[in-house]
């Protein structure tokens, strides 16, 4: 699933292909908005919040849309064969006159009145990425934290009404660098130091070509490591799982440097 980095640099490609230019073509090809027609609308950009992706538009309205498992949004020249959006996968079409950005299993799509977003991402808790976060973010999630206190780190860490952005992959790895065993109680963690170091983690992610997505593995030092040597102390990467069925998620960790 992508995460809070792979979405960050997926709303800066929507931006420079799409921010300031009109519509010359829209298709929502999702039930609930099927109807709804952008063409003539000029786009004031993507803003990405946790793994949601919130899309602008002069006319006071927002086009809100989540990657969710293999959801992603790709650029194609206007005019080329494919930018025609052809397949039974894609999901929105929003087309200028030079690109055209092509939604493809797209796992949640809406719009709503711009002032009306919060009714789509209120629940969630600061965005990991954001600017500020930090200062302000940073404290409300502690705040968020505490409340579960109780429950294992690792399910904390994953939970987007606690910290909007962190999936699978910074998750473990936050853990694995500070050698805290995935499912302590929350209550026993350092939020303040874990969190800072997925964010840290993840804007290095942001910055670089590769990403989390695509499996370049950059600072991978556990995720998808399994039975792979760790690179601290050569013991097998193990996995086990956060979350209760069927909500599993795969949590990989050491199991010599991250003990109970
Ligand atoms: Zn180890």
């Amino acid at each position: 699933m992508p995460e809070g980095d792979v979405v960050r640099r997926t709303a800066t490609r929507l931006d420079e292909a799409l921010a300031g230019r009109t519509l010359t073509r829209s298709e929502l090809r999702w039930p609930t908005v099927g109807a709804v027609d952008l063409v003539g609308r000029t786009v004031l950009g993507t803003s990405p919040y946790g793994k949601h992706l919130l899309t602008r538009f002069d006319d006071k309205r927002t086009l809100h849309t989540h990657l969710r498992m293999e959801g992603s949004w790709r650029i194609e020249r206007t005019g080329t064969p494919a930018s025609h959006g052809g397949g039974q996968t894609v999901r929105v079409l929003l087309g200028s006159e030079t690109w055209t950005a092509i939604g493809d299993r797209l796992g949640m799509v809406d719009v709503v009145a711009t002032r009306d977003e919060h009714t789509l991402i209120g629940h969630l808790g600061p965005d990991i990425l954001a600017g500020d976060f930090p200062g302000p973010g940073l404290a409300d999630a502690r705040r968020r934290w505490d409340l579960r206190g109780a429950d294992p780190v690792c399910d904390v860490l994953l939970d987007q009404r606690v910290v909007a952005g962190i999936g699978t992959i910074w998750m473990a790895e936050s853990l694995f660098a500070h050698h805290i065993w995935p499912w302590a109680p929350a209550a026993t963690v350092d939020a303040a130091v874990v969190l800072m170091t997925a964010r840290k983690l993840m804007g290095r992610s942001v910055a670089s070509s590769g990403g989390s997505r695509r499996g370049a593995g950059l600072g991978r030092q556990v995720h998808s490591r399994l039975r792979q040597p760790c690179r601290r102390c050569g013991t097998p990467v193990a996995v086990g799982r956060a979350h209760k069925p069927p909500h599993e998620r795969p949590v990989f960790f050491c199991p010599s440097c991250q003990r109970p």
